[in-house]
């Protein structure tokens, strides 16, 4: 499920022509520079995610 809302906000706040990032935009008329908060803690969390599973496949 986790993995799920992390895929959303990195299919959704992608950067705009103009270098801001289309999700904030369309959801909350936010002009953020990307990536924004969100798709750095979207990344963060996929990234520890995958750290995760390598360790328990190591294991
Ligand atoms: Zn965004």
């Amino acid at each position: 499920m986790k993995d799920d809302q992390e895929q959303v906000i990195l299919s959704m706040h992608v950067r705009g022509l103009d270098g801001l990032c289309v999700g904030c935009r369309a959801w909350w008329s936010m002009l953020t520079p990307y990536p924004c908060w969100q798709v750095e803690w979207a990344t963060s969390q996929q990234a520890r995610t995958i750290t995760a599973r390598f360790l328990a496949g190591v294991r």
